[in-house]
């Protein structure tokens, strides 16, 4: 498995580079996250069930979703195409 670095790119509604990268790392912390509080909700089964099983899910797809990308300026949130530059070139 070769390791690349997360992909960025300006968003494509409105141009802003105020763009963070929801990659990885970010489906990961939130499959932790949803693990742990839902061990917690483990007091009313089918809640911390769901919960729990729902947090592994995404910890597990965490390596296969990369390039989800959010603007901050419009909050439209894309998935990294590689060519979009030249997309938006070929507009302006
Ligand atoms: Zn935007």
């Amino acid at each position: 498995m070769g390791k690349t670095n997360d992909l960025w790119q300006p968003c494509p509604r409105c141009g802003s580079k105020k763009v963070t990268s929801m990659g990885r790392g970010f489906f990961f912390l939130l499959g932790l996250i949803l693990t742990s509080i839902s061990i917690w909700l483990l007091i009313i089964p089918p809640v911390g069930i769901v919960g729990i099983i729902a947090g592994v899910v995404f910890m597990a797809i965490s390596p296969f979703m990369k390039g989800i990308l959010q603007c901050k300026d419009c909050k439209k949130s894309w998935k990294y195409k590689e060519g979009i530059e030249s997309e938006l070139n070929s507009i302006n």
